[in-house]
C-alpha cells in the first residue's frame, strides 16, 4: 500500500475494535506471577512499565518503522532525547564522529558537549563527496552523522555515496531526517543505519507536542538503544505518542501542502528586490538542487532567506508568526544567528552557513496566497496599505 494509506491507517482493527490507536494512559501493568514481571522488565517487546513502553507508543513505533523502512523504532520524550539516545548508544569516550558541517544548531552543541566532557571529537565535511569520509577516517571513528535536509539552509549530502563509503569502513551511519518525514526520503533505504525524527515537527505537525523517534535498520542495535532510553530516562509520554499518532495520519497531505506552497514562495522571493538570497534546495539556484532531486521526492517546507535586516522583516510580518519551532500547521519565522543557533561561535556559524541577515521561514499549511501576501508587505519599507 501507499505510504499515505499507511500513515493514515495505524491499525487493522477486528469488528468491535477501535478504528484508532487508544490511548493507554498508565504507568503501570500488573502481572500474574512476579517471575512475569521480571521476565517482561527485560524484554522491550513486553509492557511492564510505560517509562520502559507502552501499547501507545509501540503502535508510533511500529508505524515509523513501517514508514521508513526500518526494523524497529525508539520514541522518546524529543528528538534531542532521540539523539542522546542515539549518541550513547553508539559512542564510547574517545570515539570519533564524523558529521556533515551543516547541522541543527542543538546537535552542534551535543557534539560540543561530548567533545567536552567525553573526549569524542567530531570532523565536519561538507557531505558531498565521499572521499571526504575516507580522508577524515581514524581508528577511533564509529559515526557518520548526517542531516537529509539541513537545518536551516537546506544542504542535502550525498546520503546514498556516504553511507556506502562509511559501511566499507566500519562506520554506523545516522541520520537526522525531521525535516524531509519519511515522505520525501527513506534514509534506511540509501544505505542508513539509524533514521532520527524531531517528532515535534511534521510528524506531531500541530505545534501541540515534543517528542522523538529513533528507527534502527538492525533490531540488535535497537534492543541496546532501548537500554540506554530507559537510562536516559527519555521514553515517551504515552499521550505525546497518542498525539504523534494523531497527526501522522495527515502527515502526507500537510507536507505535500507545505512544500508545494514553499515551493511557490521561494520562487517569489528569490525575485523579489529586497532580497538578497534564497537558500530552497528546490531552486535551481540551490548548491545541492541536483542531490536533492535524485534523493528527495519533495524539496520540503523550510526556507532560509536573506534580507537587509531580518529583524525588522520579522517584526512586520502580521500572519505569520515569530516562534521557534516549525513543522506545525502554522507558519513561523525564526533567526537562526540569534535562537537556534546561538550557541555557535561566528567560525560555528560561518560553517552552517548562517549569516545574522538570515531568517528562516517555516512554511505550514495556509492558503499560498495569504502567506506571500504577508511576506510581501513585510518586505516593502514603505509599509503601504494593499487596501
Ligand atoms: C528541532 C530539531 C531537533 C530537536 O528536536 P526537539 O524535539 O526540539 O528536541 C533535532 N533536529 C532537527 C533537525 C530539528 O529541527
Amino acid at each position: 500500500m501507499h505510504r499515505e494509506t499507511r500513515a493514515a491507517r495505524l491499525t487493522a482493527p477486528a469488528p468491535g475494535q477501535p478504528v484508532t490507536v487508544p490511548l493507554y494512559q498508565t504507568s503501570n501493568f500488573r502481572f500474574e506471577s512476579p517471575q512475569e514481571l521480571t521476565r517482561a522488565m527485560s524484554d522491550p517487546d513486553s509492557f511492564a512499565y510505560s517509562g520502559y513502553g507502552n501499547p501507545t507508543n509501540r503502535a508510533l513505533e511500529q508505524a515509523m518503522a513501517d514508514l521508513e523502512q526500518g526494523e524497529k523504532a525508539l520514541v522518546t520524550a524529543s528528538g534531542s532525547s532521540a539523539l542522546s539516545t542515539v549518541l550513547q548508544t553508539i559512542l564510547r569516550h574517545g570515539d570519533h564522529i564524523i558529521a556533515q558541517k551543516a547541522l541543527y544548531g542543538g546537535t552542534v552543541a551535543m557534539f560540543n558537549h561530548l567533545a567536552d566532557r567525553w573526549g569524542i571529537e567530531v570532523t565536519y565535511v561538507d557531505g558531498v563527496d565521499p572521499a571526504e569520509v575516507s580522508t577524515a577516517l581514524r581508528p577511533s571513528t564509529k559515526l557518520l552523522f548526517l542531516e537529509t535536509i539541513a537545518n536551516p539552509i537546506g544542504h542535502v549530502p550525498d546520503l546514498p555515496a556516504l553511507a556506502a563509503e562509511a559501511k566499507q569502513n566500519g562506520l554506523l551511519t545516522a541520520v537526522d531526517s525531521t525535516f524531509a518525514t519519511p515522505l520525501l526520503c527513506r534514509p534506511i533505504e540509501h544505505g542508513a543505519d539509524i533514521v532520527i525524527h524531531s517528532a515535534t515537527k511534521y510528524l506531531g505537525g500541530h505545534h501541540d507536542v515534543v517528542g522523538g523517534v529513533a528507527v534502527f535498520a538492525d533490531e540488535a542495535l535497537y534492543r541496546q538503544a532501548w537500554k540506554h532510553a530507559i537510562n536516559l530516562g527519555v521514553v515517551a509520554d504515552p499521550f505525546a505518542a497518542w498525539l504523534i499518532i494523531r497527526g501522522l495520519k495527515t502527515l502526507p497531505l500537510r507536507v505535500n501542502r507545505a512544500c508545494e506552497s514553499a515551493a511557490m514562495l521561494a520562487e517569489r522571493m528569490a525575485a523579489h528586490p529586497a532580497v538578497s538570497a534564497v537558500h530552497y534546495p528546490g531552486l535551481p539556484t540551490h548548491a545541492s538542487h541536483a542531490r536533492a532531486t535524485k534523493l528527495l521526492s519533495g524539496y520540503g517546507a523550510i526556507i532560509a532567506t536573506e534580507v537587509a535586516d531580518a529583524q525588522q522583516f520579522m517584526g512586520n510580518l502580521e500572519l505569520i508568526m515569530n516562534a521557534s519551532s516549525l513543522g506545525g500547521t502554522e507558519t513561523t519565522v525564526m533567526h537562526p544567528g540569534t535562537t537556534s543557533h546561538r550557541h555557535l561561535t561566528a567560525d560555528e556559524l560561518r560553517t552552517a552557513g548562517v549569516s545574522q541577515n538570515m531568517v528562516r521561514i517555516a512554511v505550514g499549511v495556509e492558503h499560498p496566497d495569504d502567506l506571500w501576501a504577508d511576506i510581501e508587505q513585510a518586505l516593502s519599507p514603505a509599509r503601504t496599505s494593499r487596501a
